[in-house]
């Protein structure tokens, strides 16, 4: 069972918004763990505190914890994944104590900067690579030439001097918490520890030089348009110890002359003569393999899909590939001589030309039912 919030901060049901804060900020003080360094029960008690305050001093969800208790936060996201972090709770310091917390952090906590030094990151960069179906079925290697801005030749780097190379800075205040220590970026090496001591002249204020570069990129079979890939460590790079950003690829599926693509499908149109529909054919088809030759039964019927298993893309993730789907079209002229027109005369009330659909020609519709379940 939950410990009630208003007990927690000590607090009869109808405690107003001004006494609700100040039993919170009591309990902050007296629990904060930079006054309780390794106890864990009064860790635990500053986490329960600030969850309490989180709740009590938001107008709508105290009317609703009112009404309903913890179950009305049960499931909703809410607190039911086990309280807050450490950051959250910090975060809320800047309104409970004024500015000296926002966002700061605490040192040795893990929090922003309690981690050591920040490195900077280059900034990413963004292409576009356009595939044919062929490539995206097998997969291929891209070389690609990109512009980067990477560190020039010849700089070198000194020792910031006002964080010592640190990154951060640190300020002892005298806070109604007692002394507390205060971490924050430092503003000269922007974070980075390290200052430009001697640069080339084709280089930026930062050290920094476009180049052209051949990037190799790996793309796996089965991508779809519009899916971005990632290379890591190939943006822009960042001056001194910084790490460089990524290389984001966005996918473009050029259009196929013969096939097109649904999902992990492939669908193709073939076109068969009156004569080959009822004499059957061998027909060469296109895949994204090369071509291959299907066979076409005597009396087939237009409508007619062939499936072709695991002859449309792979997966993406890796589970099979798709089918390819050959959709026979029984091609009728459009113009005929005076022998054909006479030929055709001659079947037309012939029975076996009577269109006589068996149970299992289906119509269009139900085929295309078929397909999709
Ligand atoms: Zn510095």
């Amino acid at each position: 069972m939950k410990e009630d919030y208003y007990e927690i901060l000590g607090l009869s049901k109808d405690a107003s918004a001004a006494e609700i804060k100040k039993a919170y900020r009591k309990r902050a003080i007296k629990y904060h763990p930079d006054k309780n360094p390794d106890d864990p029960k009064a860790e635990e008690m500053f986490k329960k505190s600030a969850e309490a305050y989180e709740v009590l001093s938001n107008p709508d969800k105290k009317a609703r914890y009112d009404q309903m208790g913890h179950a009305a936060f049960d499931g909703s996201g809410g607190f039911g994944g086990g309280g807050m972090n450490m950051d959250d709770i910090f975060s809320q310091f800047g309104d409970i104590f004024g500015g000296a917390f926002g966002g700061g952090g605490f040192s040795g906590f893990g929090g922003g900067f309690g981690g050591g030094q920040r490195r900077a990151k280059g900034s990413n960069l963004r292409i576009r690579v356009k595939l044919s179906l062929e490539e995206i079925a097998k997969g291929v290697e891209k070389k690609i030439k990109v512009k980067r801005k990477i560190q020039a030749p010849g700089t070198t780097y000194t020792t910031c001097s006002t964080c010592k190379g640190t990154g951060q800075v640190t300020r002892v205040t005298n806070t109604i918490l007692g002394r507390m220590q205060t971490a924050s970026p430092c503003n000269v090496c922007g974070g980075s520890g390290q200052m430009i001591d001697k640069k080339p002249q084709d280089a930026d204020a930062q050290g920094l030089r476009m180049e052209e570069e051949t990037v190799s990129i790996k793309i796996p079979p089965g991508v779809v348009e519009g899916m971005q890939l990632k290379v890591a460590g190939k943006g822009n790079e960042a001056p001194g110890n910084g790490i460089a950003g990524d290389l984001l690829v966005a996918i473009e599926e050029k259009p196929h002359a013969d096939l097109q693509r649904e999902g992990d499908n492939l669908h193709y149109d073939l076109y068969i003569s009156f004569s080959e529909a009822a004499l059957g054919a061998s027909k060469e088809i296109q895949t994204v393999g090369g071509k291959v030759r299907i066979k076409i039964e005597a009396g087939v019927q237009s409508g007619k899909i062939l499936r072709l298993r695991g002859k449309g893309i792979p997966s993406i993730n890796g589970y099979g590939s798709g089918d390819l789907l050959v959709h026979v079209n029984v091609w009728t002229p459009k113009t005929l001589s005076k022998e054909q027109k006479e030929f055709f005369e001659t079947m037309q009330n012939d029975d076996n030309f009577q269109p006589n659909p068996e149970k299992n020609d289906k119509s269009f519709f139900e085929k295309v039912k078929d397909m999709f379940s």
